[in-house]
């Protein structure tokens, strides 16, 4: 097979999968891993009517003993909860999905690329009932499948800086959809991604609507210097990332100053001239920004280079995914 960190992004796919099916009320797992297939979908299915669909997006890191360990596992079984309920999918139960996950990487592992590749894993939840007369009501059947990706850089290129618009007038998301991870949060998203990317060359899109720091289109944002990092406060607006979460404990650990807070378009401008900015997600790891572009207007963000405390941050959130001191209990090893 060629190298799949070669390719592009989540065009990989692992050979197992572990699925769930909820009927009558409950969820049964089929207990193992199964060869990956095409799943059939009858033309009345919810999730390809009413949106009754949502995901997590987490990785296994190859360690240095050959064996693959999952991040920060917990968290993100906790979120592709919280993401069903808020759908009004049935909720899974946590035990389950958590062994499912494990299961599904145990199954692929032999895929799972040596870093800085990973194996990228994809827990969907879906509604399937038949029924397109059931808009205003939650699907009663379900599937959970867990898919895996060997994958390497998301933003292709690898470790560069990166060209973010800012976009003031449109929100990413509705403010009750904010912490959803569905496909809906994305498709609304893509016109002023893709806009962004034709016109201005730009990687992502910044959501600040009017002025409001927010997240990007898959990714939390970030200003960091050599004394603090600065994020938004959670609030419902926007995909409380784990990433985030990671970064934020890592930087207290090395001496920096967590300030989470609301973030304006305008101290941003400010900062361009004399700090860093990163975005961080599981896809993007720590992402540097390299120019940011408000108003068609691009500021250069410090020397428009990587900064040295984003690298820094980058290297030491890469060792505790990879094998360095587990010190916050964030690896499964499967
Ligand atoms: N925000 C959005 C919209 C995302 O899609 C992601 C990626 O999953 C994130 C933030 C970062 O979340 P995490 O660090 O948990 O991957």
């Amino acid at each position: 097979m060629a190298d799949p960190t070669q390719q592009p992004f989540g065009s990989v796919f692992g050979d197992w999968i572990t699925t769930a099916v909820y009927a009558g009320d409950a969820f049964t797992y089929s207990g193992s891993a199964e060869p990956i297939r095409d799943f059939s979908l009858h033309p009345a299915t919810h999730v390809l009517h009413y949106g009754s669909a949502c995901f997590e997006g987490l990785k296994g890191h190859r360690q240095p003993d050959g064996g693959v360990a999952i991040f920060r596992l917990d968290d993100h079984v906790r979120r592709l909860r919280q993401s069903a309920e808020r759908l009004m999918l049935p909720v899974p139960e946590f035990d389950m999905v958590r062994q499912m996950i494990i299961d599904a990487v145990a199954a692929n592992a032999d895929a799972a690329p040596d870093p800085p590749g990973s194996l990228y894993i994809r827990p969907t939840l879906i509604g399937t009932e038949r029924n397109i007369g059931a808009a205003a009501r939650p699907t009663n059947e379900a599937l959970l499948y867990i898919l895996t990706s060997p994958v390497g850089d998301y933003f292709a290129g690898g470790v560069r800086p990166l060209t973010i618009v800012v976009e003031t007038k449109v929100p990413r998301t509705t403010p009750q959809f904010g912490m959803v991870k569905s496909g809906a949060n994305y498709a609304m998203a893509l016109i002023p991604t893709v806009q962004a990317r034709r016109s201005l060359g730009a990687d992502q899109v910044l959501f600040a609507p009017n002025g409001d720091v927010t997240e990007t289109g898959a990714a939390n944002f970030f200003v960091v210097d050599a004394e603090r990092i600065i994020t938004r406060a959670l609030d419902e607006s926007f995909l409380h990332g784990v990433t985030r979460a990671s970064l934020i404990t890592i930087a207290a650990d090395l001496g920096y100053e967590v300030e989470e807070r609301e973030l304006y378009v305008d101290e941003l401008i400010e900062w361009s001239g004399k700090g860093e900015m990163c975005l961080t997600g599981t896809a993007a790891i720590i992402a540097p920004v390299g120019t940011l572009v408000v108003e068609g207007q691009p500021h250069r963000v410090g020397d428009g280079q990587p900064g040295p405390n984003t690298l820094r941050l980058r290297e030491a959130l890469v060792k505790a995914q990879t094998g360095g001191p587990d010190a916050h209990g964030w690896r499964t090893p499967v």
